[in-house]
């Protein structure tokens, strides 16, 4: 924490410990966290920070409790603790971070002197009944607003049930397991005035390192099949004006991180990127779609210390591409190649997917063509995951290919594109965990549990989800099988 600028400390009453599921180099690079930590200490309360270990087993050794970082307080002792739960497998993190802080993980199990476990993050776009059990209550979707309104709920309230039951009821997008069942309630959208969200810390201890984050636009826009954030979700894309954006950027910010579902999308993202420059700064944005790239706005890149220029294909043919409704083409993918070569960009890196529903063999084979082709223009890395259906999208439901058909075709790509591309894959067995929990509910989520005090390898996830009885979970693991 010695390394961090802009650490808030306060001493107030009313404190909330922010728990994050992972490590603090990954807590740090979430915007969203960063923005609920400044925003509670703007409301006038404390807001302190606490993170997984990077070491789980080495830190029981210690027999510590978890502690924040601001005030070394345990986590056990502060009234609230408020959760950001970016994807399904840090469930396993927050039970994890629960059981060291001393806090019994299950809702069920905890008593008066407990915390309240207030859940919220990414995860509740698509589906976070798999963290009912361990979750008093759940902010679905933005919580810009909201959390605010959950904290003074919580802090006023008498009683456990008069707390739960009046979240419940003032709070229309406040999930509450015990009240609600699965019926999940529908996520919240923030007011456009509390745009843009953006950093309070920067430190060099994450992959942001040091870097200044704010988003310049909330939402997508376009239509893939697969994406939580397509424009469906919430009224597609909001856009922040680039008078705002320039208006919130500290003078001393020597990197600025532009973070947002669609930010090459941003009408104004080539003059955003050259007045940053001109300013003297480095960027980095966190999506860039190949149709968007031209030689104004790559030149921008490249001068702002761009040496990789990272874009997406995601369906691995233009057929399958076709069929998410994705609208990137090879030739938008060779424009892309042939301008980061042209701007003396060192690489470009390409992430793709496979097992996506309908995929053959031969459209992994026109991915190995297309891009051994793309490796002539310029250097190529390949970042490939297996498809994994999420709730809240039109491919909901849609079953995993399976391990043997992703590992099959992750080892035709490699083998077709060997001493051309780099290829990097995310492990089939994990993706399968993830489609689990994506798809599942609560008996997934206590399965996780299971998994945790097993040990955590995937023989244990696989063990505990196995015990399952609930239907779709049959269908899943005999797809694997
Ligand atoms: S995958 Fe990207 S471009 Fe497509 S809808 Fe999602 S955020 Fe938008």
């Amino acid at each position: 924490m010695q390394d961090e600028r802009g650490t808030l400390f306060s001493e107030v009453p009313e404190s909330v410990c922010l728990l994050y599921p992972s490590p603090y180099h990954t807590g740090m690079s979430s915007l969203g966290y960063q923005t609920i930590y400044r925003s509670i200490h703007a409301s006038g309360r404390g807001a302190e920070r606490a993170f997984l270990p990077d070491d789980v087993d080495a830190w029981k050794q210690t027999r510590a409790p978890l502690f924040t970082y601001e005030g070394q307080r345990p986590v056990s002792s502060f009234r609230i603790v408020a959760v950001s739960v970016a994807y399904e497998t840090e469930i396993a993190g927050l039970i994890q971070a629960l059981e060291l802080a001393g806090i019994p993980p299950l809702a069920a199990d905890r008593g008066p002197r407990d915390p309240f476990i207030l859940c919220g993050g990414p995860l509740t776009f698509s589906n976070p009944l798999p963290l009912a059990p361990f979750a008093d209550a759940v902010l679905m979707g933005e919580a810009d607003e909201t959390v605010h309104q959950a904290l003074d709920i919580i802090f006023a309230s008498n009683s456990h049930e008069e707390t739960l039951a009046t979240l419940g009821r003032e709070i229309p997008s406040c999930f509450v397991p015990t009240l609600h069942g699965d019926e999940m309630p529908p996520i919240a959208q923030c007011d456009d005035a509390k745009l843009p969200a953006y950093g309070q810390i920067t430190t060099p201890n994450t992959e942001l390192r040091d870097m200044f984050l704010l988003e310049t636009s909330r939402g997508c826009s376009r239509g893939c099949r697969y994406c939580v954030m397509r424009r469906s979700t919430n009224g597609g894309m909001r856009i922040v004006p680039m008078e705002t954006i320039f208006e919130r950027i500290p003078d001393d910010a020597r990197r600025v991180g532009l973070v947002g579902a669609a930010v090459s999308d941003h009408p104004k993202i080539a003059d955003i990127v050259e007045k940053l420059v001109d300013q003297g700064r480095e960027v980095g944005l966190s999506s860039l779609r190949p149709d968007r790239l031209n030689d104004r706005f790559v030149a921008a890149l490249k001068r702002g210390g761009y040496k990789t220029l990272t874009t997406a294909g995601d369906g691995p043919s233009e057929r399958v591409r076709e069929s998410l409704q994705r609208k990137t083409r090879e030739k938008h993918l060779v424009k892309a190649a042939e301008l980061a070569r042209l701007h003396g960009m060192e690489r470009m890196k390409l992430y793709m997917m496979v097992g996506v529903p309908g995929e053959e063999d031969e459209d992994i084979d026109e991915l190995v063509r297309f891009s051994s082709e793309l490796s002539k223009i310029i250097p190529l890395s390949m970042g490939v995951a297996p498809f994994v259906a999420k709730r809240n999208t039109p491919l909901d439901g849609e079953p995993f290919a399976g391990m043997p058909i992703v590992e099959h075709r992750m080892d035709r790509l490699r083998r077709g594109v060997r001493g051309r591309v780099d290829v990097r894959a995310t492990s089939a067995r994990w993706a399968w965990i993830e489609y689990v929990l994506a798809q599942g509910g609560r008996a997934e989520g206590l399965a996780v549990l299971d998994a945790v005090h097993a040990g955590g390898k995937f023989s244990a996830w696989k063990r505990a989800f196995d015990a399952l009885p609930a239907t779709r979970t049959r269908r899943a693991l005999r797809i694997v099988a």
